[in-house]
């Protein structure tokens, strides 16, 4: 698969091969405790990959009688990044977010809810790569420059300084 695609490859480690059956696309509902707080059991449930109204994918939709228990003595939680934390200065400042959680600032201006906040990098598109941060953090820079300044001399994708001397 060419970078940046997602590969979608299935690994089989020597790990998996000693024996562990492998199960998608389920969401886990409840921990079932003992009366000493130890885990007994597992309430899952199977989802289904569905599109939005607004034909967004990314959805995931339970599947309608699939709940179930199984025994569990130990639970690993493996847990991707959801957006940034809101406790602390985000909630002070009673910021906009989007509909993903990230803070709400165009890509064009990098201008938050909030007068003079800007936001960019994984905190503004979510989740991604180093370059995305780098390229956010120079465009960001210069709208703040022009925000101050009225006018930025700083790089960014529409004023190269390569173009300038070529
Ligand atoms: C495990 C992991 C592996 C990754 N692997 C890759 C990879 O191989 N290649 C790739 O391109 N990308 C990778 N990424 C993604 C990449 O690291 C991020 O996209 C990038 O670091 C985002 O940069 P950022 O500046 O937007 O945010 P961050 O790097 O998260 O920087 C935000 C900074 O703000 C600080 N901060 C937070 N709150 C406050 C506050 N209230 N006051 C002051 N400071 C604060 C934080 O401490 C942090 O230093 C990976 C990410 C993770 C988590």
């Amino acid at each position: 698969m060419p970078w940046p695609t997602y590969p979608m490859v299935l690994k089989t480690s020597t790990s998996h091969e000693e024996g562990a059956d492998r199960h998608w696309a389920i969401a886990t509902k409840e921990f079932i405790g003992d009366d000493k707080g130890n885990l007994k059991g597992l309430k899952l449930v199977d989802l289904t990959w569905s599109f939005g109204e607004d034909g967004r994918p990314g959805r995931f939709v339970e599947v309608a009688g699939s709940e179930r228990t199984v025994p569990c003595e130990l639970a690993f939680l493996a847990m991707g990044f959801l957006h940034p934390q809101f406790k602390g200065m985000l909630e002070d400042l009673s910021i906009e977010t989007d509909e993903r959680g990230n803070v709400k600032a165009t890509e064009k201006a990098y201008q938050t809810s909030i007068p003079k906040v800007f936001a960019a990098g994984d905190m503004r598109r979510g989740q991604s790569l180093v370059v995305w941060a780098i390229s956010e953090g120079r465009e960001c820079a210069r709208k703040v420059d022009e925000f101050l300044m009225g006018a930025s001399q700083l790089e960014s994708k529409d004023n190269s300084l390569m173009h300038l001397s070529m």
